[in-house]
């Protein structure tokens, strides 16, 4: 993803929004009405508070601290949260593997993100043994990163700067191809290649730019001073991004832009225009 016309503290305060602003749905409370396995009642709690949902119908949730149902933290209804019910017995068989798919939704539109894929198996939740039983409830909520990292959408974001780069075409075709290959090697980010066909020196992987000399340095051991110019793009930005499956990496940055544009004009309420 390209962020162009931008500078670095807009980008570096969309990936904190990424990361820690914008809302998800994750399970916050687990109620065990059965649990015979050898997993803790905690710990299985642990493991189904981390499962990642879909996040898309996380706008139309209220959060439960403002929810015009709820009287506090400890109540939920349909407009703050999501049921979920598990309940499996192993009653053939040496083991049974209870898994994300086992889920039963109050809300089809909220699920594991692995529903998506109806050739995965789900994620493990417990293994029950012969006669083992589990039956429990579990309440999704909406949240942000920044209260829990449970309902942080992101798995990886980074962002980093694109390169200018000005190839002297002129220059560069007095090269013969040893000596283009001897040039192109001498870069460390194997930012440039030599197409097959053209034998011209092109950028390939601009995104891999880091502040270097060392393509001029060798330019100018060559006798070829001038052959490259090379400088960071101040205003253009790569972002990478992988997230937890809640939501998909475009729509996340969606929705970090929304939050970022109410950001930005709260702080101009803010301010003071008074003399
Ligand atoms: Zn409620």
């Amino acid at each position: 993803m390209e962020l162009r016309g931008t500078n670095e503290s807009v980008v570096r305060t969309l990936q904190r929004i990424m990361t820690s602003e914008v809302p998800t749905i994750a399970i916050d409370i687990v109620i065990v009405e059965k649990n015979s396995s050898s997993v803790e009642n905690l710990l299985l709690a642990d493991r189904l508070t981390v499962i990642p949902l879909t996040g898309d119908r996380a706008s139309s949730l209220y959060y439960s601290t403002d929810c015009p149902n709820c009287k506090g933290f400890k109540d939920y209804c349909d407009l703050c949260s999501v049921e979920f019910r598990l309940s499996a017995k192993c009653i053939a068989g040496e083991t049974l593997d209870v898994t994300t798919k086992d889920l039963i939704t109050s809300n089809s539109a909220v699920v594991p993100v692995d529903f998506r894929n109806a050739t995965s198996g789900g994620t493990l939740i417990v293994k029950l043994g012969i006669g083992e039983e589990v039956k429990l409830k579990a309440i999704a909520r909406k949240g942000i990163g920044k209260v829990k990292q449970k309902w942080s959408p992101v798995t990886t974001v980074a962002y980093f700067s694109l390169a200018q780069v000005k190839i002297n075409e002129e220059l560069m075709e007095t090269l013969t191809l040893e000596q283009k290959k001897d040039w192109v090697a001498s870069c460390p980010a194997n930012m440039f290649q030599i197409e097959r066909h053209t034998q011209k020196v092109v950028l390939s992987r601009p995104e891999a730019y880091h502040y270097d000399d060392k393509v001029t340095w060798k330019a100018e051991a060559m006798g070829m001073p001038g052959l490259v110019e090379m400088c960071e793009k101040k205003d253009t930005f790569m972002f990478k991004l992988e997230t937890t499956g809640a939501l998909e990496a475009f729509q996340l940055y969606i929705n970090a832009l929304e939050i970022l544009k109410q950001e930005l004009l709260l702080e101009d309420d803010d301010i003071d225009y008074s003399f």
